[in-house]
């Protein structure tokens, strides 16, 4: 039997609640990488700014997913890789340890395309809707902007947002694209959910100068 959902964090999982809309966002695990991804940033100056916000030196990208429930939808926002493989592909873990029931989720929207954020649709939850930045209820208090792949090291490309991987089609793009949002993000004080941020939480900016710094909400 299902006992009544609170709103309590697990490691894995932090629930908000942002008026009448309850934001769950889970982790499905992480990527392994390498810092021979990033262009414009030495590997020990990478492992510097990960140390320095509290997080492993090691080039692996966390995954992350969200589940939004208003009062007349479940929205699944982004799927994991959906490749169980004692890394990533735990999303399903997460619903179930969270409380939510997969066919309670009437809408599915996605960041774009990659495989880290499809994966796990390849089930009977397919609803393709594609979007590339979901913002939930403008810019009033207790709004919330979810984003894809703005950065995949978020200490490091957040601090210089100058940095580029090579998933950036366009490194010169990507890298203003980036500064643009991260000014945007700090100047209005905006509450953001990352799908590759450290910890499946939401976080906000401050600024020094052309860097940001982020400010995990747990
Ligand atoms: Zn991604």
């Amino acid at each position: 039997m299902m006992t009544s959902r609170m709103l309590e964090q697990t490691p894995g999982i932090t629930r908000q609640q942002l008026q009448d809309i309850t934001v769950t966002i889970l982790s499905d695990g992480y990527l392994e990488g390498t810092f021979a991804l990033l262009n414009g940033i030495e590997t020990d100056h990478a492992e510097a700014l990960l140390r320095a916000n509290g997080v492993s030196p090691l080039p692996s990208m966390n995954i992350n997913a969200c589940v939004v429930e208003t009062a007349g939808h479940t929205i699944l926002i982004d799927s994991g890789t959906g490749t169980p493989d004692g890394a990533s592909g735990e999303l399903p873990a997460a619903l179930a340890a969270a409380g939510i029931d997969p066919l309670s989720i009437d809408t599915i929207l996605l960041t774009h395309g990659h495989r880290d954020h499809i994966g796990g649709l390849a089930g009977p939850l397919q609803t393709p809707l594609f979007s590339n930045v979901q913002r939930l209820l403008g810019n009033e208090k207790g709004s919330l902007l979810i984003w894809g792949d703005i950065v995949h090291f978020p200490p490091i490309q957040i601090a210089r947002p100058e940095v580029s991987i090579a998933y950036d089609r366009d490194p010169a793009l990507a890298a203003k694209t980036r500064s643009a949002l991260l000014d945007r993000v700090a100047t209005d004080d905006i509450s953001v959910c990352g799908m590759h941020f450290n910890l499946p939480t939401t976080a906000k900016l401050s600024r020094s100068g052309k860097s940001y710094a982020l400010h995990y909400a747990m």
